[in-house]
């Protein structure tokens, strides 16, 4: 339950065990890695789907080719110092892929030097995002950012309860989410009708749990950017990611001129400057 009492890293020893969902049973099976949020609250929030395998390997976000477009963007557009990365779901979701005849497809392992059957990432169910969502929720409380930047459709589905959500035509513009906050003492209700409530044989004050709001800008997910890369029919989604994060950064900006007068940097960030990534 979300309290600013704790700290993050309290939440992450709360969390880091967890069996509430078959993607934890799995990485408690195959002894892979929590992986919890990492960097510096109050600023930018950035919140992918779930860990693949690299962040499996190492318990951190945003490691493997994905990891290296966005910190690329985040370090140019000199945001590192305020940005704060994790994810929708904790744990790796993947499964056992297998060729057209049903069986497995497998993969040498140099490191090992052996053949291993090819595990494929998948994205996490709903039920797996709703185990996890507490946490999120939670680890957003703690982390309190100007502005939540969500990377790809499914993280920003799993905080905007719209069906009809479309990174490709929303991305870029600013809405408002409510996340779910600390639970507030009893709140006093009707004294005639609940004043007390009986919770699994007990009587219990009713309380209420407050909710922060919060700014929420969608992105492509940086896995998207790399993959459509190469598509001459599409607007470059490296181009659009971009754009997006230097959005980002323009929020905060603004922020810090609201808040501290201090006045925006110039960023400046184009595709030339980012290293060959694929
Ligand atoms: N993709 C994600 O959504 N999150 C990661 O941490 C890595 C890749």
């Amino acid at each position: 339950m979300p309290d600013f009492r704790y700290s993050l890293q309290v939440i992450k020893e709360a969390w880091e065990n967890c069996q509430n969902c078959s993607l934890g049973v799995r990485r408690k099976q195959v002894n892979g890695k929590f992986v919890f949020g990492e960097g510096t609250g109050r600023g930018i929030m950035f919140i992918g789907e779930g860990p693949g395998a690299n962040e499996e390997d190492e318990g951190r976000p945003f490691v493997g080719k994905s990891g290296e477009v966005l910190r690329q963007v985040i370090n140019k557009l000199g945001i590192s110092h305020c940005s704060y990365i994790s994810n929708v779901v904790a744990c790796r979701s993947c499964t056992q892929a297998y060729n057209g005849e049903g069986q497995p497809i497998m993969r040498y392992n140099r490191a090992l030097k052996i053949h291993e059957p090819f595990i494929k990432d998948e994205a996490p169910s709903p039920v797996q995002i709703a185990a996890c969502l507490p946490r999120l929720s939670e680890e957003i409380y703690l982390v309190d950012p100007v502005l939540i930047v969500t990377l790809g459709g499914e993280a920003a589905k799993s905080l905007i309860s719209e069906r009809s959500f479309s990174v490709l035509s929303e991305r870029g513009r600013a809405r408002e989410i409510d996340i779910p906050g600390a639970w507030s003492l009893p709140e006093l209700t009707d004294k005639k009708k609940i004043w007390m409530r009986k919770v699994r044989q007990e009587f219990v004050l009713p309380v209420v749990q407050n909710r922060v709001r919060y700014l929420l800008l969608p992105t492509l997910h940086p896995a998207y950017v790399l993959r459509r890369q190469a598509d001459q029919s599409f607007k470059n989604p490296l181009d659009m990611f971009i754009e997006d994060m230097k959005m980002a950064a323009k929020i905060y900006d603004r922020y810090l001129y609201e808040t501290y007068g201090t006045a925006p940097l110039e960023r400046e960030v184009t595709v030339d400057d980012l290293v060959e990534t694929g």
